[in-house]
C-alpha cells in the first residue's frame, strides 16, 4: 500500500454514504444500505473503476465526516446512480 492513495468509498444507489475508507476501514461496510434499503457499490456500474474514498495523506486516518460523495465517475465521466 503506497503512502498516499485513495480509499474507496461504499454508497448506497441511493446516494448514501455508507463508507467512505472501504479498504482502510472494512468494519464498517455494509452489502445494503440501513437508511433506504437499496444495494451498496464500490464501483462505478460503467467502467467498474473504484468510487473515490477518503484520501490517505500517509498521516492519521481522516476523520470520518469529512467526505463528499463524488456525483460522477472519476474515470469515465458517467453520472452515478445517485445523480439523475
Ligand atoms: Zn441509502
Ligand atoms: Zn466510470
Amino acid at each position: 500500500m503506497p503512502e498516499t492513495w485513495y480509499d474507496t468509498a461504499q454508497i448506497c444507489q441511493g446516494g448514501h454514504v455508507i463508507n467512505p475508507a472501504s479498504v482502510g476501514s472494512p468494519a464498517h461496510n455494509q452489502r445494503f444500505c440501513d437508511k433506504c434499503g437499496q444495494a451498496a457499490i464500490t464501483a462505478c456500474p460503467g467502467c467498474t473503476a473504484p468510487i473515490r474514498g477518503v484520501f490517505h495523506d500517509g498521516g492519521a486516518a481522516p476523520p470520518r465526516g469529512e467526505y463528499t460523495r463524488p456525483g460522477y465517475c472519476h474515470n469515465c465521466g458517467k453520472a452515478y446512480p445517485w445523480t439523475r
